[in-house]
C-alpha cells in the first residue's frame, strides 16, 4: 500500500469520516486513521457520536421511552396492558446492535468510496507527513498533501470527583449501565445531564440534577427553558439549581456528593454519580514537533472561518475547533474543507446551526434568542403556536409545548426558531432550510402545510407573527 496521500483525515467520528468521503468523491487519494477502542477492545470508526454519544444514548432514550409511555399513557388510548416490565440487558443489546451496524456501516461506505481506513494513532509532523502506529504497534511515516485534524473531544473532568469507572461515571459509563440505579445524580443540567438523566428517571432512578448556574438551560430561549424545567420536573427529575459540586467520594453505602448552593454546605448520597459538565478538546499527542499548528488557551486548534489551522494544507473541524459541539456542524465542516482542498466551493453557515434536546418534549431551535435580539437592541416581531391547538398533537397525546418564530420587526426576516414539543428535533428542519434561505415569516405563511401534521405548528405560529394565526385566538 501507498505511503503517500492527496488528503489523509486524523479521526474517523462524524467530522472526519464524511470529510474522507467527501475527499475520495472529489477524486482524491484518502486515507482515514481513526484510534477508537471499545471496552472489548474491538477498533470501531465513528467517534464518540456513533460509539458513545448520539446514536446509543437515543436508543436509549427511545427504549426508555416507550416503557414510561405504556406505563403512564397507553391506558389513556384504550389500551390495557396487565402490568408493564422492561429489561435492561435488552435494551442494552439493542443498543449495541444499532452501534455496530452504523460504525461497520462507515467501513462499507469507505470501501465504496476508496478511501484507506487505517485504525490507530495518527500524530502530525512537520511538512504535512503523518507518523501513523497502528494498533499491532507497527509504526509508518505517511505524506500527503492536506491533512484534516478531526480529534474529537473527551469529557471533562471535575476537580474533586474521580471516575472510577464503576460508581461515578461519565456520559459513557452513564450508557453502559447494567441496572437502574436507585439513587442517582448527575452533575450539569446540561444537554447531557437531560438526555441521560431522563432515560434513568423513566426507568425508576430517582434523580437529582445538581446544576452549577442559577438560570436553567442559559442557551435556550429563554420561555422555551422555563417551560422545559416545569416539565422535567414533573416527570420527576430534581433539578437544583445554583448547585456547585466541590467533591464526591465512594463509601460503602453509596457516592458522596458535596456541594454548596445558597443555603450553604450540602451533601447527598446516590448509588451512581454521572458527571455531565462539559466536554473539552481532545488533541494529546496528535501534534509532533514545528507543525505550525496553535492550540488556543482552552486547547482548541485555531482555525479561520474556513478551518485553515495557518500551518500550510492543514485543517481541523469538529469538536476539536471553536463552534458548538455538535455530531452535525462537524459534519459540514469536514464535508466543506474536502470541497475547497479540492478548489470546489466549501461553506458552513454557523448562523442556522440547529441545536436539538431528545428529551420529552423534544426541544430545538436555531437562529437567535429573544434575549439575545433585545441586548443586541434589535426590534423583533414573535408568533407562537401551542401543540395543544394541533389537531395531529392531540391525536399523538402530545399537546405540551409550541413552536415560536422570532422575526425583525421592518424586514420580516426570520431570524429564530423555537421548539418545545413533539418531533421537535424534525420540525426544526424547515427553521433552518427557511433560515439558509433567508426566508420571511410570509415565506413561511405562505408556504402550504399538509394537515393533520405536527408541521402546522410552524405554519401557525409563523402567521401569529402577523396576527394573522387561523387555529389560535390572534392576541
Ligand atoms: P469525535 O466523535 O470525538 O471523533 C474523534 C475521533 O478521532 C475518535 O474516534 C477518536 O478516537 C479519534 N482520534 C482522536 N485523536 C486521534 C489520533 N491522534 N489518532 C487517531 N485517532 C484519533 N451531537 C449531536 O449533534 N447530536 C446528539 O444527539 C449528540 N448526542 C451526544 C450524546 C453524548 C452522550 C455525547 C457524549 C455527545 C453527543 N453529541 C451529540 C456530540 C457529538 O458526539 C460530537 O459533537 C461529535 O462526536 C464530534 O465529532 P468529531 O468527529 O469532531 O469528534
Ligand atoms: P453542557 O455544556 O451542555 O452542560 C454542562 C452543564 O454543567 C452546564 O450547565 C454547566 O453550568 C454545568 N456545570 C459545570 N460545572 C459544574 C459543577 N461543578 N457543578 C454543577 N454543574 C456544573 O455539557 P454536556 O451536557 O456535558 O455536553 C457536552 C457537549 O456534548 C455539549 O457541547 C453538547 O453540545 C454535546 N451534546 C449534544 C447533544 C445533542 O445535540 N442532543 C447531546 C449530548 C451532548
Amino acid at each position: 500500500m501507498s505511503d503517500n496521500f492527496d488528503v489523509i483525515v486524523i479521526g474517523g467520528g462524524p467530522a472526519g469520516y464524511p470529510a474522507a468521503i467527501r475527499a475520495a468523491q472529489n477524486k482524491l487519494s484518502v486515507a482515514c486513521i481513526d484510534e477508537w477502542k471499545n471496552r472489548d477492545g474491538s477498533a470501531a470508526f465513528g467517534g464518540t457520536c456513533l460509539n458513545a454519544g448520539c446514536i446509543p444514548s437515543k436508543a436509549l432514550l427511545e427504549s426508555s421511552e416507550l416503557y414510561h409511555r405504556a406505563l403512564h399513557e397507553f391506558a389513556t388510548h384504550g389500551v390495557k396492558l396487565d402490568g408493564v416490565s422492561f429489561d435492561v440487558e435488552t435494551m442494552q443489546k439493542r443498543k449495541g446492535g444499532i452501534v455496530r451496524g452504523m460504525t461497520q456501516g462507515i467501513l462499507t461506505l469507505f470501501k465504496g468510496a476508496g478511501v484507506t481506513p487505517l485504525t490507530g494513532h495518527g500524530r502530525l509532523l512537520a511538512g504535512r507527513k503523518v507518523e501513523f502506529t497502528g494498533h499491532d504497534g507497527a509504526r509508518r511515516i505517511l505524506q500527503a498533501k492536506h491533512v484534516v485534524l478531526a480529534s474529537g473531544s473527551e469529557p471533562m473532568p471535575l476537580r474533586g470527583v474521580d471516575f472510577d469507572g464503576e460508581r461515578i461515571v461519565d456520559s459513557w459509563g452513564a450508557l453502559e449501565f447494567a441496572a437502574v440505579p436507585k439513587r442517582l445524580c448527575v452533575i450539569g443540567a446540561g444537554v447531557i445531564g437531560l438526555e441521560l438523566g431522563s432515560v434513568w428517571r423513566r426507568l425508576g432512578a430517582e434523580t437529582v440534577v445538581l446544576e452549577a448556574l442559577e438560570q436553567f438551560l442559559p442557551m435556550a430561549d429563554g420561555q422555551l427553558a422555563k417551560e422545559a424545567a416545569r416539565h422535567f420536573r414533573k416527570q420527576g427529575l430534581d433539578i437544583r439549581l445554583g448547585a456547585k459540586v466541590t467533591a464526591a467520594k465512594v463509601e460503602k453505602d453509596g457516592v458522596h456528593v458535596s456541594y454548596a448552593d445558597a443555603k450553604g454546605a450540602q451533601t447527598l448520597v446516590v448509588d451512581r454519580l454521572i458527571v455531565a459538565i462539559g466536554r473539552r478538546p481532545f488533541t494529546r499527542n496528535l501534534l509532533g514537533e514545528g507543525t505550525g499548528v496553535v492550540l488556543d488557551a482552552r486547547g482548541f486548534i485555531q482555525v479561520d472561518e474556513q478551518c485553515r489551522t495557518g500551518a500550510e494544507a492543514v485543517w481541523a473541524v469538529g469538536d476539536c475547533v471553536r463552534g458548538p459541539m455538535l455530531a452535525h456542524k462537524g459534519k459540514e465542516e469536514g464535508v466543506g474543507v474536502a470541497d475547497l482542498i479540492a478548489g470546489k466551493y466549501g461553506h458552513v453557515n454557523y448562523n442556522a446551526i440547529p441545536s436539538v434536546i431528545y428529551t420529552a418534549p423534544e426541544i430545538a431551535w436555531v437562529g437567535q434568542t429573544e434575549e439575545q435580539l433585545k441586548a443586541a437592541g434589535r426590534a423583533y416581531k414573535t408568533g407562537s403556536f401551542p401543540f395543544a391547538a394541533s389537531g395531529r398533537a392531540r391525536a399523538m397525546e402530545a399537546g405540551a409545548g409550541f413552536c415560536k418564530i422570532v422575526a425583525d420587526a421592518a424586514s420580516d426576516e426570520i431570524l429564530g426558531i423555537h421548539i418545545i414539543g413533539p418531533m421537535a428535533g424534525e420540525l426544526i428542519a424547515e427553521a433552518v432550510l427557511a433560515m439558509e434561505y433567508s426566508a420571511s415569516s410570509e415565506d413561511l405563511q405562505r408556504t402550504i402545510h399538509a394537515h393533520p401534521t405536527l408541521s402546522e405548528a410552524v405554519h401557525e405560529a409563523a402567521l401569529a407573527a402577523d396576527k394573522r394565526a387561523i387555529d389560535i385566538p390572534n392576541r
